[in-house]
Formats: C-alpha cells, structure tokens, sequence
C-alpha cells in the first residue's frame, strides 16, 4: 500500500485523514481533545509523555481492521493501547504527535464462557479483573493475575506476555492463550481463535504476536483457558536465615506439594521495612526479625482445605529441621492471607516512596538466582557508592526486581538522570554474563529498546527485524518500541 500522507503534518491531508476516520468510527471512535486525551499520554509510572494526533476506539474487530488499512493509506503510525498499565512505555506515542492512540478499550465484551471446555473468549479490552469475576461467577478461574488487574487488559497482557504471581505453576500470558484473533498491519484479520488440541499446520503464528508489545499486529481477541475454582489455599509467610536457603527451601516444597504450590515471593528485610513505614496499618506477619523472607502459597481443586494445611505443615515442619526457615505463620484466614499479599504487593510504592531508585525487571536461570542476587548488589555497592542494591519478586520463576537505591541525601530526579544509565548498564550487563534477561516480564517497551540492541544476540536480532519488516514492512505498528528501525 502506498501511503497518501508522505508529509502527514500537511494540515489539509492531516484534516482529511481525521475526517475519514471519524466517519469510519462514529462520534464515539475517534477523539483529539486534548483533555480526553491527556491521561492516555503519560504512561503508568510517568516516565514518558508523548503526543499523539487523536485517539481512536474502535468497537469492533471490522473497526480495527478499517482503521488500520485507513491508516496504512495516509502513513499514520498506530501506538495500540489498553489499559495504559504497561512499566515499560509501550503503550505511549512519541513526542512528534503524528501517531494515533489506538485505544482497544471500547471492545470489552466476554464473547462466550465455557466452563465445560474450560474455555473463554473474551475480546481485547476485557480488564483482567472484569475476567477474574466472570470466572468465578461461572466456578472457574483464570489463572493469571497481577497488581495492575484493575487496569490491565487482555489485549495489553498478551502483547506483554505478562507474567504475575502464579507462573510458577500456570506459566505466563502465554501458556494462558489457546486462540487468538489480530488485525496485521495489512489490515487483514488474522482469525486464529478456533482451539484445537492438535495443529501441526506449521508455525504456531499466535505465538509471534504474544509478547511483540503492538509491533506485528492488534489483538482484538483471544480464546483463554480456565480452571475448575480452587477449594483450598494455605498461605504462608515464613523468615528464612539467607537466600540462598530460599531458594533450598523452594525447591523442598516443590518435591513434598508437588504443583499445589502456586506462589514463591521473596521479600528482603529491607523491603517488608519499607513497607510498614508506607503503611501505618500493616504488620509484620512475625515477631522476629529476619534477613529474608518467603511468601508462600498452595492451592488445590483436589485436596480439601484441611488436608491441604496438613500437607503444608508437615513440609514446613521438614523444612525446620534443616534450617531452611527460621520461622513461619499459616494464614488463619483469606483477609489474612490478602494482607500478606498486600506487604508484597506494597514493595514498588514502599520503595519509591523511601527514595530514588534505578528499578529492573530481570531473570537468570532459577538455580543461580540468589548467587546473582549476592554478586550482583556487591558488585553494585562497590561500584556506585553510596548505594543499596535490594531484590525481590518471583524467585520461583527466576525473576526479581532489582532495584539499585540512591546514596541517602541524593536530589530525587537529578541522580536518577545522572547515574541510571550506567547503573542499568551494568546490571543488564551482569544479567548477560549470568545467561539471563533484561526483561522477564514487563517487556522492552520504549525503555529498554536501546539495551535491548545493545546487548542481543545479533541473530535473535537479525530474526525479529526479519519478522517485524514481513509483517509490517511500512513500520507503522508502535515505531519506536520493541526493536530499533
Ligand atoms: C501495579 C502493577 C503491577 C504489575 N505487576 C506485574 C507483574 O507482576 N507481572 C507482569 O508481568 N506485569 C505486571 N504489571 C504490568 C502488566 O504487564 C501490564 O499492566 C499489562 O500487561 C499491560 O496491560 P495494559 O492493557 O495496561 O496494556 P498497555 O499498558 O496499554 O500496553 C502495553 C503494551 O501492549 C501493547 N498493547 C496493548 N493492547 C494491545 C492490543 N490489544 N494489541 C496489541 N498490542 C497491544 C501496547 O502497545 C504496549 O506496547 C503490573 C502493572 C501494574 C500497574
């Protein structure tokens, strides 16, 4: 397709343009005042303001689909939006003002629920929580969750392949997607919703669009899979002597609970600090004090909730015995249980709120993840003065995030701006040599387009650049994100 608008700041083609599209759209689909825009333009954690022409919201996939071709006529970049939760500016324009918010949260229904198949197609603007209820309300679940669920989209977290707390044992967006419906940037409809068990017709081409953050097509639906509800969850919070006696203590439960075990958070004593100082209310689940600290949680459809605590404190009670913890506390109930998911939960705002910080979202392989932690925040400490290197997160799957903490005293904004750039490089760095990534769950985004070319393998490189020129040859799908031009 040739592109009409070579020049699209031509104000006659840029009237043209929005005209066209409004008439497409509706008075609904299509808005460029700058009040209704403005909170659309700043991403979640408020690192980037971009500009954008208008913002358009489709309400259906024939919508998305005439947009785009639409678009492709006048060279109109499209920057796909969902709930605008993404941490790493995925989601937000440039600064130029030549691109269009395609905003997918007018398409929000839940097209059909099966819990016989254990099966839901819901349509890209759906907000997880909105899901979450659909499928408690049907006695099954989705087995995906995060903090941001308010929020985020299903369209946004499969471009992300977002993670959260339960991959340990369901894995991420992506093992979650068994159908999936995107228009290409041809405007084309790529309708890849009908799941079926056995499909060897090929490459799995969903799977290219999962975690390509709006780079290689619109998610405009997906067919998702779910669980029978969980009849038992024992929720544990437990204070563990190192990390490295953490990651022991993982590995214990695992082989004596087999998959109830859900979730395996870890908490530095230095964060559950930071916490209970952001929440006057909130209370250390135990009297002591401790270097680390586990939060730990089974559940089961099988077992009965009695039975399920039975097995958790036996293995908790092994555990003691080889000093793989110092001590624990069950949850006597779910509030109690939210609660120490809340002091989890709480550590990103407890942390900003302490003080600057250089913040990365990364993974090694499960096994080497506390010696990282012990070499890297050395190595770290060493060489930034001043500064305090703290991790937690997801240290069953690997993943932490490592915040780098400004020396006491430094000007919030000025230090980030003079150290983050060499910090980040140097973590991302030392995650290299150590055979991980410099994203494991939040994505590349705006803000680690230039680590991400920097530090690929050039055929990892070189094979991405080959899919993104195939798929979207005019560059128009989130330039600037993901992959350098
Ligand atoms: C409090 C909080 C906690 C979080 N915790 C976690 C966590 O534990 N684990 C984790 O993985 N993430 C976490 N996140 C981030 C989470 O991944 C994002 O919130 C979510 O995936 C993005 O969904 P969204 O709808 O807001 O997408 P947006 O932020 O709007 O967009 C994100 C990216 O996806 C693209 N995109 C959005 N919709 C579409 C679509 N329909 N088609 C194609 N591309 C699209 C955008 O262009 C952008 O690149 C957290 C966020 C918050 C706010």
């Amino acid at each position: 397709m040739t592109a009409l608008l070579p020049d699209y700041r031509d104000p006659a083609l840029t009237a043209r343009f929005l005209a066209a599209a409004q008439a497409l759209l509706g008075p609904r689909g299509l808005t460029s005042d700058p009040d209704l825009l403005a909170p659309w333009l700043t991403d979640w954690r408020g690192r980037y303001t971009g500009r954008a022409l208008a913002m358009a919201s489709p309400a259906s996939t024939a919508e998305v689909a005439a947009l785009v071709r639409l678009c492709g006529e006048y060279g109109v970049p499209i920057v796909p939006q969902g709930g605008n939760s993404g941490m790493a500016g995925g989601a937000t324009p440039d600064t130029s003002g030549e691109a269009i918010i395609l905003s997918l949260r007018r398409m929000s229904a839940v097209r059909a629920l099966s819990a016989a198949e254990g099966q839901v197609v819901c349509e890209a603007g759906v907000v997880l929580q909105t899901l979450h209820d659909a499928a408690e309300a049907a006695g099954m679940r989705f087995p995906l969750t995060l903090g941001g669920k308010g929020s985020a989209t299903i369209g946004g977290l499969i471009a992300t392949n977002a993670g959260g707390t339960q991959v340990l044992r369901y894995g991420t967006m992506r093992a979650q997607v068994l159908g999936l419906e995107a228009v290409l940037a041809s405007g084309a409809v790529f309708d890849g919703l009908t799941v079926l068990k056995k499909d060897n017709r090929g490459f799995d081409l969903k799977q290219l669009l999962i975690g390509s953050e709006g780079t290689l097509g619109i998610v405009t639906a997906a067919c998702l899979r779910l669980l029978p509800a969980s009849t038992a969850r024992v929720t544990i919070w437990a204070g563990v002597p190192a990390i490295t006696a953490a990651r022991s203590l993982l590995r214990h439960l695992q082989a004596r609970l087999g998959d109830a075990l859900e979730g395996f958070e870890v908490v530095p004593a230095h964060c559950l600090a930071s916490v209970l100082a952001h929440q006057p209310a909130a209370r250390s689940p135990l009297a002591g004090a401790h270097g680390w600290h586990a939060l730990i949680e089974f559940m089961s459809s099988r077992l009965d909730p009695a039975g399920l605590q039975e097995a958790a404190e036996a293995a908790l009670a092994e555990a003691m015995e080889q000093g793989l913890l110092d001590d624990a506390v069950i949850a006597a109930n779910d509030k109690q249980a939210d609660e120490f998911w809340a002091l989890r939960d709480g550590i990103s705002a407890a942390e900003r709120a302490r003080g600057p910080a250089v913040q990365h979202d990364i993974s090694v392989p499960v096994e080497k993840m506390p010696e990282f932690i012990l070499a890297a925040s050395a190595a770290l400490e060493a060489e930034f003065a001043g500064t305090r290197a703290v991790a937690f997160g997801h240290l069953g799957d690997g993943n932490v995030h490592f915040h780098v903490l400004a020396p006491q005293g430094a000007i919030p904004g000025e230090w980030e701006t003079r150290e983050g750039k060499a910090i980040s490089a140097r973590v991302h760095d030392l995650v290299c040599a150590w055979g991980g990534s410099i994203s494991a769950e939040h994505g590349i985004g705006q803000m680690k387009v230039d680590e991400l070319a920097r530090l690929a393998d050039p055929v990892r490189l070189q094979m991405m650049r080959a899919v993104k020129q195939a798929l979207d040859p005019a560059g128009l799908l989130n330039p600037g994100k993901l992959l350098k031009p």
